[in-house]
């Protein structure tokens, strides 16, 4: 745990007590700080008291004793209306701040030169994030993982020197990180999404910019309008690299020939690493993220003056991916079977179709975003058949109607049967068995997670399979 030296003495108060919430306020606690956690739900509360926080309804507190109010970044800062507890804080002056802020503090006073790389973007980043800790750990440095991905940043290991920091942000815990600077800041992509927490694109967009303002060195996909301005005003301001898996640039990171290479001004290209052939960074878009951790990790390393000279081929070929997200879990005869249960919208469905462009009997349905699966018309000629499961079935079967041969399946059993069955049938061709729902999945699983997870025990339970190790 990372205790939270810096408020020792001072009343806190903390809202929202969920994992990241509880871990805020035990990291305040053991720092010396005087706190009171609360949050609107039952649920949360009992948690926090069951992990020893001290609990007092925030709605009765007298505001001017806090210093600070630790906001979980669930809770509402701006859109659609500030939540309670933000009006209380501004009304009384309290500053608002996240858990990362707490964390950005700790390293600042005991470790400043600790390497911090921050991963933003509207997409990738979990798969950025998760390859940079694992580039760094496969060159043998001590790095710690979290913040949006997998752990609460406070319960990571005390900042040292040496270690190394990776951590995700979504552009909500960058709201709430007002001294962000990271050694490195990635910034992967624009593109509108959760408008209703962030009003308008200029304002999300302009969020996500502090990664990239606040960074030592910045380092800025530059694959859509957004980033690319973002590039062109850091270049005034400091260090910046830019990277692209759309076109060959100098300076930057780009893609020649399936390798990873680095350019400098002059176009002198240095190769890093190749993708071809790696399973768990199929597909432009990660090529996108392998790009952007490639070059976090070596500008990092450069920055901070130690050698970048590692075997990058090796580390990438050994990344073993992320859950559910393009997993490929198994095979069985000519059939590969893959777990995108992490495709609720038909953009991520679009990247697996692209990845797999043909010979797909693709498992879809569940329930359906605006929209439903009509943007992935262009893609309907890879598809052999369409296995439809959960609420929008009747309506995927409206948009397929003509185009695609599909069945009703109902529920993922039936509708992994089914496909398993036809899959085979194809002869000797290789064929993708892709559960890429374009749908959350609510209507049948409790999350994305618990889909993908059954989808993995019923491969697991078919005849002839061979299972590849789970990804961690
Ligand atoms: P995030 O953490 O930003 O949600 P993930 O790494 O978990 O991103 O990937 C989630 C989904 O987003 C993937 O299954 C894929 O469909 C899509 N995706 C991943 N990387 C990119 C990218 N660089 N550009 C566009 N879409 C992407």
């Amino acid at each position: 745990m990372i205790r939270a030296t810096t408020f020792n003495g001072q009343t806190v108060a903390v809202f929202g007590l969920g994992s990241s919430g509880i871990a805020a306020a035990k990291a305040l606690v053991e720092g010396g700080a005087h706190v009171e956690a609360w949050d609107d739900g039952a649920a949360g509360r009992e948690a926090a008291i069951r992990a020893g926080v001290p609990v007092l309804d925030l709605r009765a507190a007298d505001w001017s004793r806090f210093s600070a109010l630790v906001l979980a970044p669930g809770v509402p800062l701006t859109h659609p209306v500030p939540h309670w507890t933000v009006e209380k804080a501004r009304a009384h002056g309290v500053e608002i701040i996240g858990d990362i802020e707490i964390f950005a503090r700790e390293r600042a006073a005991r470790a400043g030169s600790a390497p911090f790389i921050a991963v933003t973007g509207t997409n990738g980043k979990s798969t950025t994030s998760a390859l940079i800790g694992h580039i760094l750990a496969f060159s043998g440095r001590d790095v710690q993982l979290g913040g949006n991905i997998g752990r609460a940043i406070l319960t990571l290991d005390e900042p040292q020197r040496t270690r190394f920091y990776v951590v995700e942000m979504s552009s909500f815990q960058i709201d709430l990180t007002p001294t962000l600077s990271p050694t490195v800041g990635v910034m992967l992509n624009v593109t509108p999404d959760h408008l209703d927490r962030h009003g308008t694109i200029d304002r999300y967009a302009a969020i996500k910019e502090r990664i990239v303002e606040g960074a030592e060195v910045a380092a800025v996909g530059i694959d859509d309008s957004f980033t690319l301005e973002m590039l062109k005003r850091r270049i005034e301001r400091g260090a910046a690299i830019a990277f692209s898996a759309e076109k060959s640039i100098a300076p930057g990171y780009s893609i020649l020939d399936g390798t990873i290479v680095c350019s400098n001004r002059e176009g002198l290209a240095v190769k890093l690493g190749a993708l071809d052939g790696i399973a768990t960074l199929r597909g432009k878009h990660n090529a996108q993220n392998a790009l952007a951790a490639v070059a976090a990790v070596r500008e990092c390393l450069n920055w901070i003056g130690e050698s970048s000279d590692l075997d990058w081929q090796g580390a990438l070929s050994s990344f073993p991916g992320l859950p559910h997200r393009m997993e490929e879990i198994g095979r069985a005869g000519n059939a590969v079977f893959i777990n995108d249960s992490k495709a609720t919208n038909a953009d991520s469905t679009e990247k697996a179709l692209l990845s797999f462009p043909k010979n797909v009997f693709w498992i879809a349905g569940g329930r359906a975003k605006a929209g439903g699966i009509e943007p992935l018309a262009p893609y309907f000629g890879g598809i052999t058949k369409a296995y439809l499961i959960g609420e929008s079935a009747e309506d995927f079967a409206a948009t397929l109607e003509g185009k695609v041969p599909f069945e009703m399946s109902g529920t993922l059993d039936a509708a992994l049967t089914a496909a398993t069955r036809d899959a085979s049938e194809i002869g000797d061709t290789k064929s993708i068995v892709l559960l890429s729902p374009a749908c959350a999945s609510y209507d049948q699983f409790k999350n994305f997670e618990a889909r993908g997870d059954s989808f993995r025990s019923l491969v697991a339970a078919l005849p002839g399979i061979v299972m590849r190790r789970a990804a961690p």
